[in-house]
């Protein structure tokens, strides 16, 4: 039997854990031993690698985060230590690993290929979809659904109290969680990295709805525009003249309960990782589309800028 190992790495997104669960259920179907590799690429330089079974993932598929704990490691950037690392997988038999994480993640396993010829597949694992080559990535829709209950609670207090709401989504340079969250939550207005942050058109608009009646406001910024959440409330007050709150939703889109898209596409990605190892693709990254799932290589993946879907961007006025 062969044995293969998978690891949390950079941010941790829900879908992981359903994730884990299914690779060990299926890397056992497919009589392969399944490793957990503990706190990313830390886990690999210091050994912390277990072998595991059924057991190990009973009962993980309602939660957030990832049991097997996710990290960034400086000292994975340096020779010396993947060295070791490769002689920790040795000692062990393992020659396929099945990364969950960004494109950072994807660029260190694929020099640690090129020194050391450890097959790798990547599952792409970010709230910010922001992965080159696959529409999808492992934890967006929980992290919109998360999103999706803030504002409709916020809404609540904001008409109660006739309040504009500047309500910050995460993204990093991506405006996807926060247009997404625009256009399926009714907000009046929606600020991303990708467009100029021209507030002079809203202005008059705004005014005018006060006067025909409107006592709230909510607006939707992504965390990377040019200007802070708290500038765009300061201009609701001063400009269009209404009392306003910051929100910043902040750590809470990243965890909890994954939902059933999120545990659908986990089992999709990991069926597909471990099929490709299996058919020994050595160095690829499951990607989703419009037509489905493919393996794309790494360096298709990582040398390019993800753009917002020009379609989406059409919908915001
Ligand atoms: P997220 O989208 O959550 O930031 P990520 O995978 O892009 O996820 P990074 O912090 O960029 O997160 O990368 C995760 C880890 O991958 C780093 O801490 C480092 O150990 C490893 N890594 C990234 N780039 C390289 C590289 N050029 N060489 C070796 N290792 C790297």
């Amino acid at each position: 039997m062969k044995n293969i190992a998978i690891i949390c790495s950079g941010g941790d997104v829900s879908g992981m854990n359903p994730a884990l669960k299914h690779f060990v259920e299926y890397a056992l179907e497919k009589n392969l031993h399944p490793y957990f590799v503990y706190n990313g690429y830390e886990g690999l330089i210091d050994n912390a690698i277990k072998q595991v079974s059924y057991s190990d993932v009973a009962g993980i598929i309602t939660r957030g985060g990832t049991i097997i704990g996710s990290a960034r490691s400086k000292r994975f950037m340096q020779k010396e230590y993947r060295r070791i690392a490769k002689n920790n997988l040795d000692s062990l038999g393992i020659h396929m690993l099945i990364v969950l994480g960004g494109d950072g993640s994807f660029k260190g396993l694929d020099i640690f290929y090129k020194e050391h010829g450890v097959k790798f597949c990547g599952i792409p694992s970010t709230i910010d979809n922001d992965i080159y080559g696959t529409d999808y990535c492992l934890g967006v829709d929980t992290a919109l659904n998360i999103i999706k209950t803030s504002i409709d609670a916020i809404r609540d207090t904001a008409s109660s109290f006739k309040r504009a709401f500047v309500i910050e989504t995460m993204g990093r340079d991506c405006g996807y969680l926060a247009l997404v969250s625009h256009l399926t939550s009714g907000s009046e207005l929606c600020l991303i990295p990708e467009l100029a942050c021209d507030l002079v058109k809203y202005e008059e608009k705004f005014k005018i709805q006060m006067k025909n009646g409107r006592n709230y406001f909510i607006a939707i910024v992504s965390e990377g525009i040019e200007k802070s959440a708290q500038d765009i409330a300061d201009w609701f007050e001063e400009k269009v003249g209404i009392e306003s709150r910051v929100s910043v939703l902040g750590h809470i889109q990243r965890g909890g309960n994954p939902t059933i898209y999120d545990r659908l596409m986990a089992y999709k990605f990991i069926t597909h990782a471990i099929n490709a190892l299996l058919n020994s693709t050595n160095k690829s990254i499951v990607c989703y589309d419009t037509n489905g799932f493919s393996l794309k290589s790494i360096d298709t993946v990582v040398n390019k800028q993800k753009e917002l879907d020009t379609n989406l961007l059409k919908f915001l006025h």
